[in-house]
């Protein structure tokens, strides 16, 4: 166990006793426990304020900072990878006019809304676009326009609203004699970590549940088993931004097995949970539990001991992995378009915002023949890396999961270099070095043992001590760090970090910018973090992205601002401006369909449609993205009936942006690179230039001197100027940090 594990397992001790059951009876002894429980939490909290100020003493004030006020059961996992990093922690936050470079949240974006700089770690919307119902009906409307692409999950239908289809289907089956008797398992919409989860080979036995949406798919019996035990993957995946779209996944993940051997589910055994279902939670829970702490052994393990175990037993792990990594790209296209429209709705262009970025849990089960198949994607995976553990009979502990902070330490620590502002990481790295040269020089004791460090100046901090607390205290940490001297373990990390700057900084005909380049390099080469796309996978599903294209156009419609969804006027000037209702359709055409399309999608999502009217900060009536969809795919058959689902639906969207495209030419030529503006997702405004902020962020200088250049001698080569843009979009706009940064320093040369 690490020393971290040391000093929290002691920490938790404290905390463990806490959350005893108070006594039923009345004793005057429970006065003095209660002062004695209140007194060792103010001492925890103190502990935590000063250890998180003590670290604060050795940084730089161009340390990246970290607002952790909201990081909640993530804390631990943060602390570790901040003090590993030389990142800078504000664990209340700051005052009101400083914003942190990230702001960290537990659960989702709004948990602090008054951001507008800076990156935070969730999307707007993510948790309910990532709930079952809501995945899923994504899924299946990909499935619609590619089936040969999206059969990775399994067949779902959505209940209450889809009850009698499913009825009818199973009562085709029966009549069928499909052997064997086919299975399903019923899951609520919003719910998580097994809960109210039940198997079930009867459409009777379907509890509605007070008419709560549930999810019902087919049981998957063929799965793969080891030591014949069922397992899922945790696979974890980083969103890093959305425009343009750059997804990472995380080389390691997690392995969770069940605890009762597998069989095929028959009447008597579809109850076992043990058996069928492989949550953590709810098996952690069962006597034949295996707690082993290692990696390859256990009821959790490591997603890559799993996969060596694969390999051993004589199949292909790299191609077990390529699928899931294509299944992982293609389900975050799939959940694309509503992303894009939930973060305009909450982060309107030209109004200031945060860059967000997001760490998402795939949950992933084998096949027989190894096939990966998505059961689900958590917005809010658990990154803690503590546990409850029964350290004596009925004595309960919070210990340190090895097996945790192994796989979740490396994902926190990658992601948040990710996102850090690569200024702020080399004049960090840099000057570190210059210290360790200046301690290297001056304060050697002789023998090559560095000098115990010495706290003598005196910092005063100024911080808000928490929320409650208006007064702003000052602290004079280095008295204060005496204190804490028995507890910290800096000496690890320091002498870790001096081999490392050492190894890489050494060469003095280098320059600052060459070494930290070097630097760099091997942070990417030791990242856990793999880009999928665009690096790997760019060229392969740039045609899945079309429901991008819809959303633009939605989005220009919706009119009101924050606005999820378009009202009857914005949906009809859309089909005006787009020339819709010229041959085919006539305008009661289109206002009919509009209600036809509100009423069916209300009715498909009665649990959101109420959830939405208590928050009441979003408009609650109009037609969903998923609705105005539905009408695209409608119209799109009428006018331009086609082969496929897609070629009518790729037909009509060209239609539209080519129309919208003379629109604002006011009957000129059509102007090609708008159109392309559109069709790459930038906003494209008819009075100038003016590419949306987050756009450009993410581009270099000279491509947005070539956009620019494009757009205003768009008239006389409108084409060779915008393949041109393209071209450079594609080399410089798509390149991780890293590579841009390099680019720019002209150490390489961007890749062809
Ligand atoms: P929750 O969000 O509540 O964890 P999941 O969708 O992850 O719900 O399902 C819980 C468990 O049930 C999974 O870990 C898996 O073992 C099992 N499971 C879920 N869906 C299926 C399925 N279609 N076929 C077989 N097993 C499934």
């Amino acid at each position: 166990m690490t020393s971290h594990s040391r000093d929290y397992n002691a920490r938790s001790i404290d905390l463990g006793s806490l959350k005893k059951p108070e006594p039923l009876q009345f004793k005057m002894t429970d006065f003095r426990r209660d002062l004695q429980i209140r007194s060792k939490r103010e001492q925890h909290a103190r502990k935590e304020r000063l250890r998180s100020l003590s670290e604060a003493k050795h940084l730089s004030k161009n340390a990246v900072t970290i607002d952790t006020s909201r990081g909640r059961s993530n804390i631990e996992v943060l602390r570790l990878c901040i003090k590993e990093l030389g990142f800078r922690e504000f664990p209340f936050g700051r005052r009101e006019n400083l914003t942190c470079d990230i702001h960290w949240h537990a659960c989702n974006f709004d948990e602090n809304p008054e951001v507008y700089n800076g990156a935070v770690n969730k999307f707007p919307g993510m948790g309910d676009i990532c709930s079952k119902m809501s995945l899923f009906r994504s899924l299946d409307t990909m499935k619609e326009l590619f089936p040969a692409e999206y059969d990775f999950y399994p067949r779902t239908w959505y209940l209450p609203a889809q009850y009698l289809e499913f009825s009818a289907e199973l009562r085709k089956l029966h009549e069928k004699r499909v052997k064997p008797k086919p299975t399903f398992i019923v899951k609520p919409d919003t719910g998580s970590q097994g809960d109210g989860i039940y198997l079930m080979r009867d459409p009777h036995e379907y509890n509605p549940n007070n008419g709560k949406s549930h999810v019902v798919q087919e049981y998957l019996s063929n799965v793969y088993l080891i030591n014949n035990y069922k397992f899922d993957l945790r696979v974890y995946v980083v969103l890093k931004s959305l425009e343009p779209l750059q997804i990472y996944i995380c080389k390691e993940g997690l392995a969770r097995f069940s605890t009762v051997q597998y069989e095929t589910p028959t009447k008597g055994n579809i109850h076992e949970t043990f058996m069928h279902l492989t949550n953590y939670s709810l098996n952690k829970r069962s006597a034949t539990f295996n707690r082993s702490e290692r990696e390859d052994d256990g009821s959790k393990r490591t997603l890559t001991s799993v996969l060596r175990r694969i390999g051993i037993n004589g199949h292909d792990t790299d191609k077990v992995w390529t699928n899931i990594e294509k299944c992982v790209c293609k389900t975050v296209i799939a959940i694309l378009p509503e992303l894009k429209v939930e973060y305009q709705a909450t982060i309107p262009p030209n109004k200031p915002g945060p860059r967000c970025f997001q760490i998402l849990g795939f949950d992933i089960l084998l096949l027989d023949n190894l096939k990966p198949i998505l059961l689900e994607v958590n917005a809010s995976p658990s990154l803690s890396i503590d546990g409850e553990q029964e350290v004596s009979p009925g004595v309960f502990e919070y210990v340190t999961c090895a097996l945790d902070e192994m796989v979740k330490r490396p994902l926190v620590r990658d992601a948040l270099l990710l996102m850090s502002p690569v200024n702020k990481l080399k004049s960090g790295f840099m000057n570190k070095r210059r210290r360790r040269k200046r301690k290297k020089g001056g304060h050697s004791n002789g023998n090559g043992c560095p000098e115990p460090v010495q706290h003598q100046r005196t910092h005063i901090l100024i911080i808000k001590a928490d929320e409650s607390d208006e007064e702003k205290r000052e602290v004079d940490v280095t008295q204060q760090m005496s204190e804490l001297n028995n507890e910290l373990d800096f000496t690890r990390h320091e002498k870790e970090e001096e081999d490392f700057l050492d190894s890489h900084t050494e060469d003095e005909n280098l320059n600052d910018d060459e070494k930290f380049v070097k630097i760099l390099e091997k942070l990417a080469k030791e990242s856990c973090l793999k880009q999928l796309y665009p690096a790997i996978y760019d060229e392969a599903f740039e045609r899945l992205r079309i429901l991008e294209r819809v959303a633009n156009l939605f989005i220009s419609f919706l009119g009101v601002r924050g606005s999820l969804r378009i009202g009857p006027t914005g949906f009809r000037t859309f089909a005006r401006k787009c020339r819709l209702c010229r041959r085919g359709i006539t305008n009661a055409a289109v206002d009919i369909m509009y209600i036809d399309m509100q009423r069916r999608w209300d009715h498909m999502n009665p649990d959101r449609t109420s959830a939405m009217s208590e928050k009441k900060s979003k408009s609650t009536v109009g037609l969903c993205f998923q609705g105005f969809l539905d009408s695209c795919l409608e119209i799109a058959r009428r006018k331009f009936p086609g082969p496929s689902k897609i070629e009518m639906l790729e037909t009509l969207v060209d239609f539209c942006e080519n129309s919208l495209s003379h629109h604002d030419d006011d009957g000129k030529m059509p102007n090609l690179p708008k159109l392309h503006f559109r069709r790459l997702g930038l906003a494209y405004r008819p009075a100038g230039f003016q590419v949306h902020r987050r756009s450009t962020d993410c581009m270099t200088e000279e491509t947005v001197q070539e956009l620019y250049s494009a757009e205003s001698h768009s008239s006389h080569h409108p084409s060779e100027e915008i393949e041109n843009f393209l071209r450079q979009r594609r080399k410089n706009a798509y390149q991780p940090t890293l590579m841009r940064y390099m680019t720019r320093v002209s150490l390489v040369q961007s890749p062809e």
